[in-house]
């Protein structure tokens, strides 16, 4: 199966294979192989009646549902470009994302969670808006052209967080996620009896990652559209979830969870924690293996690289709380300069913007991940920092310098540096650092985030401490801030959860 060119031929012969083995599960509905075909042809259909041909390009921005997974794969059978865009962006990156792809067509999921995404739509001038929630496109297969044959045209269109400038549309191919979600089976060993869960929005290169890993094993996942805790642990009881995947922020959720039930096994079912994407100190893989009463496994991962290591369920206990794994067979590390460098089928094409593509890969066509990090002589990788500045809250990367250069132009704010600090809850939480200018008003942490939302800034990128002081610490030469200065004297600060 993994030999497949296209991510709808891999569906196809999956469908062939177990017509009547659940893939994707939520509440209390259940959705096959053979249904996932059958229905996404339907789907597929349904936009080639409104015009979607091979080669337009479809931006959605859809909650994690079953819906959002069959228009997805309907629009790669047609052969379509996709562009998914996190259903919690807002205007600022939504209408970037919309621009910069030259989006044709516009798939959201009308008004959800209190925001209206038609609504939002209209005012960013999108094209061909229409909602796929509860009602898909609908049509006869029979009008349908052939499936794409190749996989290696770019078909996908994904978005960095933006942590250094504008996010980077990323471009990816079939093949590439198809090789992502292959090294990510491989690497954790499942089977076919497993029960797996989504604790991402679908919208994340997490998404087609792991449904391809569904493809290869034939095993189901068990979607939520909102995931918290405790009713999403009470759908992982009533589906036996046996591998759970997310970020770091999430293992620490389920510690609390289980923290406050001593004696009872939160997820009875569950033997393997699988996640990645952001920072995971050891103490938390020894309290998961101790607390929880299950295995760990952590990865390294970015939007051009949907897997880069991950940690092998049989590893030591050292190398496991430690490293973020070992590469898979097929793609390359190396370090030069203490910065990773990456070449493999699983890399993408490049980005949006050629002057970009030229940018990130050296001479020897390896991409440049501005991650630091060394290799150990037993091949697993440690990763020690970033050479640009990120935070990582909720496992969601937040730009510090976007919320910096808006917070600039606020009158009552000087200059100004925005951190992440440690946090339990969060994994990081966004901490403002403000001087303010001679006679300035009194700042409040209510009138920097009233002028943020005024500003379009999405909901979790909303600092949640301010810090005014004096005089931000500098260094001599260039007088740069110390950034790490303000993380050492505030990190041990308390605050209110939002
Ligand atoms: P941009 O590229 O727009 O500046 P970004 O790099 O933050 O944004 P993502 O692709 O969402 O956008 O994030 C990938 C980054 O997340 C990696 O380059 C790395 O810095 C970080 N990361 C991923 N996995 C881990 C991990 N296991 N440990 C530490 N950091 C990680
Ligand atoms: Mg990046």
């Amino acid at each position: 199966l993994s030999a497949s060119r296209t991510l709808w031929e891999l569906a196809a012969r999956r469908a062939d294979l177990s017509p009547d083995r659940p893939v994707l599960l939520q509440d209390d509905r259940t959705l096959t192989f053979g249904e996932l075909r059958a229905r996404a042809e339907r789907v597929a259909a349904g936009l080639y009646d409104m015009g979607v041909r091979p080669g337009t390009v479809v931006a959605w921005q859809l909650p994690t549902r079953i819906e959002t997974a069959l228009l997805s794969f309907a629009l790669a059978r047609l052969g379509a470009v996709q562009s998914p865009v996190i259903p919690f962006y807002r205007d600022r990156e939504v209408g970037f994302a919309l621009r910069e792809s030259k989006a044709e067509f516009f798939a959201v999921p009308g008004p959800w969670r209190g925001f209206d995404h038609t609504e939002m739509a209209r005012r960013l001038g999108a094209k061909a808006i229409f909602e796929a929630y509860d009602d898909l496109p609908d049509g006869d297969p029979a009008v349908l052209p052939a499936p794409p044959a190749d996989g290696t045209s770019v078909r996908w269109i994904y978005w960095t967080s933006g942590t250094t400038s504008d996010p980077k549309g990323v471009l990816h191919t079939d093949r590439s996620l198809i090789a992502g979600g292959s090294c990510l089976a491989h690497a954790l060993r499942l089977t076919a009896d497993d029960v797996g869960s989504m604790a991402f929005p679908y919208a994340h290169i997490a998404g087609p990652d792991y449904t391809v890993m569904l493809l290869l094993y034939g095993f189901p996942a068990v979607m939520f559209e909102q995931f918290a805790l405790p009713d999403a642990l009470e759908g992982y009881r009533r589906h036996g979830v046996t591998v759970a995947g997310g970020s770091t922020a999430f293992y620490s959720m389920f510690l609390t969870e289980q923290r406050k039930r001593p004696g009872e096994r939160i997820i009875p079912t569950l033997r393997l924690l699988a996640g990645g994407g952001a920072p995971k100190p050891p103490e938390v893989y020894h309290a998961v293996v101790r607390e929880l009463g299950v295995q760990l496994t952590h990865g390294y991962g970015m939007t051009e690289v949907p897997m880069i290591t991950m940690g092998a369920p049989d590893d030591t206990v050292e190398n496991l709380a430690t490293t973020e794994g070992r590469p898979p067979e097929g793609m390359s590390v190396r370090i030069v300069d203490g910065e990773v460098r990456l070449k493999g089928e699983a890399v993408c094409q490049g980005y949006l913007d050629p002057s970009q593509t030229a940018e990130a890969f050296d001479e020897e066509g390896y991409l440049r991940t501005g991650d630091l990090g060394f290799v150990k002589d037993t091949g697993h990788l440690v990763l020690t920092g970033r050479l640009k500045d990120v935070i990582i809250r909720k496992g969601e990367n937040i730009s510090a310098r976007e919320i910096e250069d808006l917070l600039a132009a606020h009158p009552a704010v000087g200059d100004v540096a925005v951190i992440g600090l440690p946090d339990a809850e969060r994994g990081e939480r966004v901490c403002a650092v403000v001087e303010q200018p001679e006679g300035a008003g009194e700042l409040t942490l209510e009138a920097v985030t009233g002028y943020l939302r005024a500003e379009g800034l999405s909901p979790h990128k909303l600092p949640e401490q301010l810090e005014v002081v004096d005089a931000l610490p500098r260094n001599e030469t260039l007088r740069k801030v110390l950034k790490y200065k303000l993380r050492e004297r505030y990190a041990g600060t308390v605050i209110r959860g939002r």
